[in-house]
């Protein structure tokens, strides 16, 4: 069995790999196999694995890569994420995809699915439009419709007739991935020096690029490992983190931040690995299953409508309470605007319970960390200091 320090190499390994060289060895393995791509923050990734499709995140560049042609399809005054794909698509790093899913977050992805489909008109493309109205026969009705529709592109994709049991198969397969992905996040908020956020978050990484069965596989063995070994106790802050749902931080961010002092103890880092507050029901109708499991949850998020008599801000103080956090960091991704639309709202939350909260905004290649890391630094001895007054 491979330790907890051969789980995160094998894990960072994948975080490095720009040329997606995991997902060319699954095709070489499953000549059958398909591989479709997915934007954040959310895709049903069970249409996809029970039709033979390996879901395949797409997070971006990281840090690594130098923005050249990316930066010709868009506007300076927008994210970062839509041109380290395009700058990736150009570069052929993509091309063990066969098709991308666009799901509806925000402008910046609905206008990147129109351009990717200019620059790649040979692969699958899908814009997957998620219902805002939660009500069964409204928008349960219209994503069960929605849901159809992606089966059957993904059928055809692979020329493989998918049947309920296929897709019951698929949604168990997830269902046992979110326990791990919820125990993992669990065992971090009892116990943050055991579970450090830099191997929680490249664990969830994984996910993005793994079968679901090896994902949920290495997530056990983690979580094997780490409870048998020792590990440094600090007397850190305990902080939520939101705000980093799409465009993500780089790793070196994370790393500060615990560097800073910092015990992330929850947080909305690739919200797709753990979406439905409950599982999917395993019975019956799996795209209703699906369907409801979306109308249903309780997540709060900035792509998510809230229906009336819910108030923005609930979930958050809920989740600071839950795991006994002492303060929030807003940190998302610059000209971001579901999450910067949000922040206000989450504040006033906060400050109306009293909870102390800072923000900071970075770009998926950010490299100058000391500003964050004093900032951060800064908030962790204020919460130790003073946060008992
Ligand atoms: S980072 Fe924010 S603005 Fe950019 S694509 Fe993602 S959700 Fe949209």
């Amino acid at each position: 069995m491979m330790g907890v320090e051969g789980i995160i190499e094998r894990c960072e390994a994948l975080y490095d790999d720009l040329d997606f060289g995991d997902v060319r060895a699954w095709k070489r393995r499953n000549p059958d196999g398909k591989a479709v791509g997915f934007l954040p923050t959310y895709v049903p990734r069970e249409i996809l694995h029970a039709a033979g499709v390996l879901p395949v995140g797409l997070l971006g560049g990281g840090d690594q890569l130098e923005i050249v042609r990316g930066d010709a399809c868009f506007q300076s005054y927008i994210c970062h994420i839509p041109r380290s794909l395009v700058e990736l698509g150009l570069r052929d790093k993509l091309d063990s995809l066969d098709g991308v899913i666009f799901p509806s977050t925000c402008d910046v992805i609905r206008n990147l699915s129109g351009i990717w489909k200019l620059l790649f008109p040979d692969k699958v493309s899908i814009y997957l439009d998620v219902p805002q109205n939660l009500e069964a026969d409204v928008g349960g009705s219209f994503y069960r419709g929605v849901l159809r529709d992606l089966l059957e592109r993904m059928e055809r994709l692979t020329g493989r007739e998918v049947s309920d049991d296929d897709l019951r198969r698929s949604v168990h397969a997830y269902n046992e991935n979110r326990r791990f992905v919820t125990s993992l996040y669990d065992l971090r908020a009892a116990e943050p020096w055991r579970v450090p956020t830099s191997e929680a978050y490249l664990l969830l990484r994984a996910g993005m690029r793994l079968p679901v069965e090896e994902h949920t596989e290495l997530l056990a063995a983690y979580l094997d490992a780490v409870r048998a070994e020792e590990r440094d106790r600090r007397d850190n802050a305990r902080v939520v983190l939101v705000g980093s749902f799409c465009e993500q931080p780089p790793l070196d961010l994370i790393r500060t931040l615990e560097r800073a002092g910092c015990y992330v103890v929850d947080d909305d880092f690739l919200p797709v690995t753990r979406w439905y507050g409950a599982e999917v029901v395993e019975d019956g109708d799996p795209l209703k299953a699906i369907a409801d499991a979306w109308l249903c949850s309780e997540d709060e998020s900035a792509c998510r409508y809230v229906p009336d008599g819910v108030t923005k801000g609930d979930r958050l103080l809920g989740d600071v309470r839950r795991r006994g956090a002492e303060g929030v960091i807003f940190a998302a991704p610059s000209f971001c605007d579901p999450a910067l639309l949000d922040r206000p709202m989450l504040q006033r939350a906060l400050d109306g319970a009293g909870v102390a909260h800072t923000s900071f905004k970075y770009s998926e290649n950010t490299g100058q960390m000391q500003p964050i890391r004093e900032q951060a630094g800064t908030f962790a001895d204020t919460i130790k200091l003073w946060g008992d007054l």
